[in-house]
């Protein structure tokens, strides 16, 4: 065994302990993670879900009523980790002329502290309590990355130069590839040849609306963007002599491995103990057939990273914490009226269908459901040719860097999710029954009374499968 695995076990095994020492005789700390693929809404969530649970005007249904006294921010407990920037994201969804916030691009932290009232008998002799929510923030791509352990240098090529060679974002990195000789002795302009066509694929092909674009900083470097770390591509099997491009690009894989992706893991992931994991799949549904089917296959993957025990398996850590709550939620149900929420809601739950079969989250609790984070659009019924049609209404773009009113509808949702998935398994390019329209939409301008947060469409539920049962 290497030292290090010996050292993070160790670790691992006291932290839990203490963990649960201070659980017991101190401050309960519930650590929530946030995740989804980028552009999920992730920003959105946590800044609209603090902005509610510091005001709670608009969140019937989170918690027992009235058992929370007062709620605050407060100083997140590690240090060397940015900090969510929750009042700039705040700021710009609030402003007169409001935005949408900066996505995440790296981990972030939050603290958000609660005084709660004593609970029964005991309870009320030792008084009001303090629970602690830390929520960590963290781009849905980096879970992907826990495949890449499993795999060496020669099985990862093989996967990745596959699905480069299929996907047409993928033929200039696959000529510079033919140009190159990876046998000869590496020097870093040849690296680089070969590691800038293949982020830029990478890029390009997560725009193109695929999910598993792995490695997940390869799209996401923050600081290390431009390290060697970063530096590499898949290449076909062939000679790798000493000091040779392959055995070098082999060496940085493993430094990948070793350097990023096990912290990561080790650092945030292993210690989470709830979880909410928000899916664009409205987005995925707008995009076509071949997106649903991506994200589908995508989520599967990225959902292996809760089956319990294996990341501690993987990553030989010990005493990893199980998350004990697991939530899927399908974000931006704004743009939908409201009578196509459940179909939304069935969609979301059969595209996690078989990776929750599959990860049989063992004791831990999951729920599904459709959420706004934040409200932007209003319903609106109307006359259509002696029939009525649901829209929502909401701020759009004019396209001369104004914004206008507009009132859309989405298409008709099935009611059986099938419909929508069976086409996208077998490879469909269109819907055969219409297409679906999502407008983006900006945020509206908001006047919140006092002890309201931002509008929203179900987070206090989502919340409270999540938290509830803490306070
Ligand atoms: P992240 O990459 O997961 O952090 O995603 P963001 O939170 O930045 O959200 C990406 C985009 O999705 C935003 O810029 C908005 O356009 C849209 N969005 C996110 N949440 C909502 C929501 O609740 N309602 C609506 N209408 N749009 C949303």
């Amino acid at each position: 065994m290497i030292i290090g695995d010996i050292a993070d076990r160790i670790f691992r095994g006291v932290e839990t302990v203490q963990d649960g020492v201070n659980e017991a005789l101190f401050e309960p700390v519930i650590r929530l993670g946030v995740t989804g693929l980028s552009r999920a809404g992730k920003t959105v969530f946590i800044t609209s879900l603090v902005a509610n649970l510091l005001d709670r005007g608009r969140m019937p249904q989170f918690g027992p009523k009235g058992a929370i006294t007062a709620a605050y921010l407060q100083p997140q407990p590690d240090d060397t980790v940015p900090r969510f920037d929750y009042e700039a994201h705040l700021a710009a969804l609030t402003a007169p002329e409001p935005h949408w916030p900066e996505s995440t691009r790296a981990v972030s932290e939050l603290r958000l502290s609660f005084r709660v009232k004593p609970r029964g008998l005991i309870g009320s002799m030792a008084g009001p309590r303090t629970v602690h929510l830390d929520i960590v923030d963290y781009p849905g791509e980096w879970l992907l990355d826990l495949g890449l352990m499993e795999k060496s240098y020669e099985a990862w090529s093989r996967d990745a130069l596959a699905a480069a060679r299929e996907r047409p974002e993928g033929a200039a990195f696959c000529t510079a590839l033919e140009a190159a000789d990876p046998s000869t002795k590496h020097d870093e302009p040849a690296a680089k040849a070969l590691a800038e066509p293949f982020t830029d694929y990478l890029k390009a092909a997560r725009a193109a609306g695929y999910s598993d674009c792995s490695p997940g900083r390869f799209l996401l470097p923050g600081e290390l963007e431009g390290s060697p770390v970063l530096t590499f591509a898949p290449l076909p099997e062939g000679d790798a002599p000493r000091g040779s491009l392959r055995r070098e690009f082999a060496r940085r894989y493993e430094a990948y491995k070793r350097e990023v992706v096990r912290p990561f893991f080790r650092d945030h992931f292993a210690r989470i103990d709830r979880q909410v994991v928000l899916v664009d799949a409205l987005g995925a549904i707008n995009a076509g057939p071949p997106a649903v089917e991506d994200l589908r296959r995508t989520m599967a993957d990225i959902l292996t990273a809760f089956r319990p025990g294996r990341v501690g398996r993987i990553m030989a850590l010990l005493g990893q914490h199980k998350v004990e709550r697991l939530l899927f939620a399908a974000t931006k149900a704004d743009h939908l009226h409201h009578s196509q929420h459940p179909q939304l809601t069935a969609i979301m739950e059969a595209l996690v269908r078989d990776a929750r079969d599959r990860a049989d989250f063992a004791g831990a609790k999951t729920d599904a459901l459709s959420i706004a984070a934040l409200r932007a659009t209003v319903e609106e019924t109307r006359d259509h040719n002696g029939d009525t049609l649901d829209l929502v209404r909401g701020y759009v773009d004019d396209g001369q860097g104004g914004r206008k009113q507009a009132a859309f509808y989405a298409g008709d949702l099935p009611d059986d999710p099938a419909h929508i998935l069976s086409p996208a398994r077998s490879g469909a390019e269109h819907w055969l029954d219409g297409d679906f329209a999502v407008m983006r939409v900006l945020p509206a301008p908001l006047t919140l009374k006092p002890g309201e947060g931002p509008p929203h469409i179900r987070l206090d539920r989502a919340a409270n499968f999540l938290i509830g049962d803490k306070i």
